[in-house]
């Protein structure tokens, strides 16, 4: 029998349930189908890339300044090794 500080039993039946996940197992699931949902709603918002979260063959960030960026870099790293600009304009 378990007691409480003033001794006086305490009975397991009386608890109210743990709420939330009980092992590490079922956080884990629960973190996961979160991150899932997360990342679906992601790609349900994004207008860059398909259904799957590729934009072409590359996992897209869903963020629309990376191609911008990745222009602006790869422009830049042509320009410093003093290559011919790409025609297509693609980075
Ligand atoms: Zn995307």
């Amino acid at each position: 029998m378990i007691h409480d500080r003033t001794g006086e039993p305490l009975d397991p039946d009386d608890e109210p349930p743990i709420a939330g996940p009980r092992t590490t197992a079922e956080a884990n699931r629960h973190r996961l189908a979160a991150r899932a949902a997360d990342r679906q709603r992601a790609i349900n918002a994004c207008t860059l890339c398909g259904d799957d979260g590729y934009r072409d063959a590359a996992v897209c960030h869903h963020d629309p300044r990376t191609v911008d960026a990745a222009r602006r870099g790869i422009a830049l790293v042509y320009a410093t090794m003093g290559w011919a600009a790409r025609k297509d304009g693609t980075p």
